[in-house]
């Protein structure tokens, strides 16, 4: 049944903040940045929330969805600069549940995509909290479309890839061994490990002179776009002083420009 989206009466929703018993948690997607890249759900869920915890990429523009009277509270993390780490992310959001009746938890783009939903998801579920997630415009998706690049394309590109740039815990790369023939790779949180990625990607076979693309503030007036072959986009990156937010486009669709 498609009823308000909540799984509460509406009613019962709008008395008001401070009431006790079980809250109800929203993962939200806050899109790339453009504020007009929320979904009118988000909006929605905004304007009726109690607490609305939000990260760094949420433009400011977005918050004014929210209720005056609702708490605004910033638990945003940078590269290597975490304020509220994720174990204080968890204990508030189960906090306010149990003081508030609506807590939105807005996180940039898509909130289960690199951005942790899963884990917060599951650490509500175990203590009983009902969790609802409102997906976002991911950022992949706002790159490509911010200059016109498809992602998956007939003759090129059936796949698509999103990953991180992040090397995992044992060290070992994502991309040592990948093939990217007939796939798109969209690589967050990349740019810093950009030479490494492209070296291994030429080890795995793939063409040194692959396109590749680099994207900054996707979405927003002032986003940027960078093209290079494979072999030469982690110089052209540093050259040009790219920095975060920005995604990178590995693959023949990223030479369609
Ligand atoms: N959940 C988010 C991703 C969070 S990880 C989503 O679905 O988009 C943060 C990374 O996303 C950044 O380091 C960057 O790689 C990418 N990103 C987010 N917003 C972006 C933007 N406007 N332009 C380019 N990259 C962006």
């Amino acid at each position: 049944m498609r009823g308000n989206g909540s799984g509460q009466p509406a009613l019962e929703r709008k008395k008001g903040h401070k009431l006790t018993g079980a809250g109800k948690v929203y993962l939200i997607g806050g899109g790339p940045g453009d504020p007009e890249l929320i979904t009118l759900k988000a909006a929605r869920i905004l304007s009726e929330s109690d607490v609305v915890l939000y990260d760094r990429l949420i433009n400011d523009k977005i918050l004014k969805h929210c209720r005056s009277d609702a708490q605004k509270i910033f638990v945003g993390k940078t590269s290597g600069n975490h304020p509220v780490d994720q174990n204080e992310i968890h204990s508030l959001l189960v906090n306010y549940a149990r003081e508030y009746r609506i807590i939105s938890r807005l996180k940039g783009g898509d909130p289960m995509i690199f951005g942790r939903g899963g884990e917060e998801r599951e650490f509500l579920r175990a203590r009983g909290i009902e969790c609802e997630i409102v997906p976002g415009v991911t950022a992949a998706c706002a790159a490509a479309a911010s200059f016109s690049l498809p992602l998956t394309h007939r003759e090129f590109s059936s796949r698509i890839i999103l990953m991180t740039g992040h090397r995992r815990e044992d060290g070992a790369s994502d991309f040592a061994g990948l093939s990217l023939k007939g796939c798109t790779a969209v690589v967050y949180m990349g740019v810093a490990e950009l030479e490494s990625i492209a070296a291994n990607l030429i080890e795995a076979g793939n063409r040194r002179d692959m396109p590749a693309a680099v994207i900054e503030n996707a979405s927003l007036p002032n986003q940027r776009m960078i093209t290079a072959p494979l072999e030469k986009i982690a110089a052209s990156a540093q050259r040009e002083k790219i920095i975060s937010p920005a995604l990178v486009i590995i693959g023949e669709t990223a030479g369609l420009i």
